[in-house]
């Protein structure tokens, strides 16, 4: 999968995904980024990308054009189907259950707005699908897109190694994960659970399993009896 991130502020993504397990990721190329910058579309002479909204009221707004021009010139060049994704908080609330239908996909397109947001024109053109990371508002759609590739690109193939394996994560089984243990057994008086210590791999994971459904009905409730758990 290769992801396109369409912002003002490409060196923003770059250097955060270009950090630690995605950017191992994107070295070895099981990870593909390619940050977009809307600002070279600018037709207009000072390169600028915004303009008052119709109607008047605070901020400004992204223009059309240079949207969709970089948009073009994007698709231009892809192989194989893409889908457009603008990050917005209008959208529906990113979750791992999406994550994971984002993994199938060939390339993602995203598009980080910014100011009061992105002229409704172009967006009715290009966009696919409208995703929020919450329900709050940033100021951009540089942090909701990094969010959006770091959840994805761990569920690609491999991204994460073995010791980084999302396997029994917090929401794959639609319950959160155990609580984990490390060295030294004991630290501030504190014990390790014996159970994880008996080398009885089916009562450990039984016991697991009950951390699970224990942890997430005290924090979680809300996903238990759930069926879109994810
Ligand atoms: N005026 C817009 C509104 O009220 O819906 C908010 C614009 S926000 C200040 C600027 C940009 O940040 C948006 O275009 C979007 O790309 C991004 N953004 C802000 N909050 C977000 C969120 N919770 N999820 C995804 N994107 C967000």
């Amino acid at each position: 999968m290769k992801f396109f991130i369409m912002t003002l502020f490409p060196e923003m993504v770059m250097d955060t995904l270009s950090t630690s397990i995605t950017g191992r990721a994107m070295d070895r190329g099981d990870l593909i980024v390619e940050a977009v910058n809307i600002r070279d579309y600018s037709t207009d002479k000072h390169k600028s990308v915004d303009d008052y909204p119709y109607g008047g009221g605070a901020g400004m707004v992204m223009q059309a054009q240079p949207v969709y021009d970089c948009y073009e010139s994007i698709v231009k060049r892809i192989e194989g189907s893409h889908k457009c994704i603008y990050l917005t908080p209008q959208g529906r609330v990113f979750k791992q259950s999406i994550a994971s239908e984002l993994s199938t996909e060939e390339n993602l397109i995203l598009l980080c707005g910014h100011y009061e947001g992105i002229d409704e024109r172009v967006l009715e053109e290009i966009v696919d699908d409208y995703i929020s990371i919450g329900d709050y508002v940033l100021t951009g759609g540089e942090l909701p897109a990094i969010v959006l590739v770091d959840a994805v690109a761990r569920l690609l193939p491999g991204v994460l190694h073995n010791e980084e394996s999302a396997v029994g994560e917090s929401f794959s089984d639609g319950l959160l994960e155990y609580p984990q243990y490390s060295r030294p057994e004991i630290w501030r008086d504190k014990t390790v659970p014996p159970i994880l210590l008996s080398g009885d791999h089916a009562k450990v994971d039984a016991w697991r399993h009950e951390q699970s459904v224990i942890r997430t009905r005290e924090r979680r409730p809300d996903l238990l009896g759930n069926d879109d758990l994810g």
